[in-house]
C-alpha cells in the first residue's frame, strides 16, 4: 500500500463480472482473510483488517478469520457499521483508498466518493491488484474451458429474437448500445454455456451490443468447435478476445448526445474506459437480467423435466443413507453424504453437475447455514440428530435447488415444534394468492409469521430466483426483506424459492426449500382487473414426516401435506421402479397424516 501510495485497499468477494461463484484465480479476500463464505467484503489499513459478512456466515466467519489480524463485522446486527460507515468512521480524513476498479461497480464507487468528500478522503482506482501481486505466482491461472451452444429447444428463444429485444430497446433509449459485463447474462442472450466457474455453466466474457450489431469478448481459443463458430454466424455476433474489451471500448466514437447503457452493477472500470459519467447512462436495473427472468415454456417445462430426476435421485440418497445408518450401523461422515448424493445425481439423464457445493450437515453443523464439509473437519452423521441437506444440480433442461431435514431416530418435542413452524411458513408461500404487481419483499412475512408467533426468526432471505441451467442464485426479483426486492413485481414465467428455515447456534438447524414456478390463479373474483398470481411447485421430495407436529396444523396444511406427498409418489415412483430400497422409504414417507 505504501509503494502504491493508498492507506487503505479494499477486496470485495467478487470478480470482475460481480459474480457470486467465482473461479479460482479470483478469490481474493478468501485468500487474504481465511473466510472461505461466498458473500463478505475485507478491508485492509495500516493498522487493521476487517472482515464484513451476513448472519449466514457469522459462525463460519468466526471460526475461520485469526482475531490476531481480523475483526468479523457482523452486517444486521444493530450498532454495526456497514463497510462504507465503517470507512467514514474510522479512516483519518485525508486517507487515500486504494481498490481494483473492475471489481467495483461505479454506482458503489461514487457513492461512497460522496460519503467519503466531507472528510478529504478520496478513491484511488489502481491499475495493478494489490492481492494478486501479493499472490504472485501462486494464484491460480484462469480457466480455459471449451463453451457450447444452448439449443433453442431448452432456451426456447432464438438469439436473434433476444437480440432484436436488446436493439429495440437501444433504440427506445436513443442510445450508443449497451454494455453487459454479468457472464449469466452473456449465456443466456447468446444461448451458450460453459464451465468458467464450479457450478456455474458460464465463461469469462464481455459484452457490447449497438443499434446494429452484437460483440461478444472472449478467450477465442474457447469458441474453436465448428457448431459453436457456425453458431455465431447465424446469429450474427461478432466474436473479439477478451482481454481487448477495455481497448475496444477506449476506441469507441460516440454520435453527438448517445450513450453506452450500463447497469448499476457495471464496474467503475467501463466507466473510465469509455471516457467517464458523461458518456454512460446508468439505467437502474439490468433490461437482460429482467428478460432472463422470464422464463420461456420450454424453460419451465425444463425445470419441471430436471427437478423430478432430481427429486429421484435425492429420494434415493436418503433412502440409502437412513439404511445404512440404521441397519447397517455405518459410520459416514457429511462428505460421504454429499459424495453419494452426487453419484446419485450423476447417474440421471442430462446431469453436467452440481449447482452449488452441496451441504451435508449433521445436528449443530446445520445451523452454520452455508456450511461446507471437509474430509477431515467435518463430522460423522448422527442418527439422533438432525440432518440437513441443501444441493441442487445443473442438467441440460435445469437448474435444481432443494433443501431437506430428517430426522432418522426421535426427535424432541422442541425440534418438532420448531420444524413445523418451518414447514407453515413454506406452505402458506407456496399458497399464497396475490395480486399482479405484488413484490417478494410483500410476501415475506407470511413465511415468518409461524415462527413470530413462537418468538423464533431466521436472518436469511425467504426465496431467490433460479436460472434455467444457469446460475442456481438470480434476480432481479426475490422473497426477502431486502429493499431490492421491492423493485420487482413478481410475474408468470418467474422461478424463485420458497426456503424458511431456522437454527439454534451449536445444536440444529432447519430448512425446507422447494422451487416454486410464478403462474397466474384461478380466483372467483378480479378486484381492480388486474389479475392474480399463485406459484406452482416443481420439487418433488418427501418432507420429514416424523418431524411433523400434526397438532399444530391446520386442517387445510394437513391436507397440503398429504397433497404434496401423493405428488412426490405418483410423480417420483416411475423413475425409482429399479431401486427397491428408495421406492419403500417413498412409500413410507408419503404417507398420510
Ligand atoms: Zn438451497
Ligand atoms: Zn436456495
Amino acid at each position: 500500500m505504501k509503494v502504491h501510495g493508498v492507506n487503505v485497499f479494499l477486496i470485495p468477494s467478487e470478480d470482475a463480472h460481480q459474480s457470486e461463484y467465482i473461479a479460482d484465480c479470483d478469490k481474493r479476500r478468501a485468500w487474504i482473510s481465511g473466510f472461505t463464505g461466498s458473500a463478505g467484503f475485507a478491508i485492509v489499513t495500516e493498522t487493521a483488517a476487517a472482515l464484513f459478512t451476513d448472519g449466514r456466515y457469522f459462525l463460519q466467519a468466526s471460526q475461520q478469520l485469526d482475531d490476531k489480524y481480523w475483526t468479523l463485522m457482523k452486517q444486521g446486527l444493530p450498532g454495526v457499521p456497514t463497510w462504507q460507515e465503517y470507512l467514514v468512521q474510522n479512516l483519518e480524513a485525508g486517507s487515500k483508498i486504494g481498490f481494483d476498479p473492475t471489481l467495483i461497480s461505479a454506482v458503489d464507487a461514487h457513492q461512497l466518493e460522496k460519503q467519503l468528500a466531507p472528510l478529504g478522503s478520496t478513491l484511488v482506482p489502481l491499475e495493478k491488484n494489490l492481492v494478486d501481486l501479493a499472490w504472485g505466482e501462486d494464484r491460480p491461472t484462469p480457466p480455459k474451458d471449451k463453451v457450447f451452444v444452448q439449443p433453442t429447444k431448452y432456451t426456447g428463444k432464438s438469439v436473434q429474437d433476444k437480440l432484436k429485444e436488446v436493439h429495440d430497446y437501444i433504440e427506445k433509449e436513443n442510445a450508443y448500445g449497451l454494455i453487459i459485463s454479468a457472464l449469466d447474462e452473456i449465456a443466456w442472450l447468446f444461448n451458450l454455456r460453459g464451465s468458467d466457474i464450479d457450478c456455474n455453466p458460464v465463461f469469462f466474457s464481455y459484452a457490447v451490443i449497438t443499434e446494429a450489431e452484437a460483440y461478444l469478448y472472449i478467450d477465442l481459443d474457447k469458441i474453436t468447435d465448428d457448431s459453436v463458430q457456425s453458431h455465431l454466424k447465424e446469429s450474427n455476433v461478432i466474436a473479439k478476445p477478451y482481454d481487448t474489451f477495455f481497448e475496444c471500448l477506449r476506441g469507441f466514437r460516440f454520435e453527438e448526445g448517445k450513450k453506452l447503457l450500463v447497469n448499476n452493477k457495471t464496474s467503475l472500470a467501463v466507466e473510465i474506459a469509455v471516457g467517464g459519467e458523461a458518456n454512460v447512462k446508468e439505467e437502474p436495473r439490468s433490461f437482460v437480467n429482467d428478460c432472463k427472468a422470464i422464463k420461456t415454456a420450454e424453460e419451465l417445462q425444463g425445470m419441471r423435466d430436471c427437478h423430478l430426476r432430481d427429486g429421484a435421485a435425492l429420494v434415493q440418497y436418503i433412502a440409502w443413507l437412513e439404511n445404512k445408518l440404521l441397519v447397517e450401523k455405518a459410520q459416514l461422515d457429511e462428505v460421504d453424504g454429499a459424495d453419494r448424493l452426487e453419484q446419485f445425481r450423476a447417474a440421471q439423464e442430462h446431469y453436467v453437475g452440481l449447482s452449488f457445493p452441496t451441504i451435508s450437515s449433521t445436528g449443530p453443523n446445520g445451523a452454520i447455514i452455508h456450511y461446507q464439509p471437509e474430509k477431515g473437519s467435518c463430522k460423522t452423521i448422527d442418527p439422533a440428530h438432525i440432518y440437513l441437506v441443501d444441493s441442487g444440480a445443473q442438467y441440460l433442461d435445469g437448474t435444481t435447488d432443494v433443501t431437506r431435514t430428517y430426522h432418522f431416530t426421535t426427535p424432541t418435542a422442541y425440534e418438532k415444534r420448531c420444524f413445523t413452524r418451518v414447514l407453515q411458513g413454506h406452505i402458506a408461500i407456496d399458497q399464497a394468492v396475490f395480486p399482479k404487481g405484488t413484490t417478494g419483499y410483500l410476501l415475506d412475512p407470511l413465511a415468518r409469521q409461524f415462527l413470530w408467533q413462537d418468538g423464533l426468526n431466521f436472518l436469511h432471505g425467504t426465496g431467490h430466483g433460479v436460472g434455467a441451467f444457469l446460475n442456481v442464485h438470480e434476480g432481479p426479483h426475490g422473497i426477502g426483506i431486502r429493499p431490492h426486492y421491492n423493485d420487482t413485481p413478481l410475474a408468470v414465467g418467474m422461478t424463485v424459492t420458497d426456503e424458511p428455515g431456522y437454527y439454534e447456534d451449536g445444536k440444529f438447524g432447519i430448512r425446507i426449500e422447494n422451487v416454486i414456478l410464478v403462474k397466474d390463479a384461478e380466483t372467483p373474483n378480479n378486484f381492480g382487473g388486474r389479475g392474480y398470481l399463485g406459484f406452482e411447485h416443481v420439487t418433488m421430495a418427501p418432507i420429514g414426516l416424523n418431524l411433523i407436529d400434526k397438532d399444530l396444523l391446520s386442517p387445510s396444511e394437513k391436507k397440503w401435506v398429504n397433497d404434496y406427498h401423493k405428488e412426490c409418489l405418483e410423480k417420483l415412483s416411475p423413475l425409482l421402479s429399479h431401486d427397491e430400497l428408495a421406492m419403500n422409504w417413498l412409500k413410507k414417507e408419503t404417507t398420510p397424516i
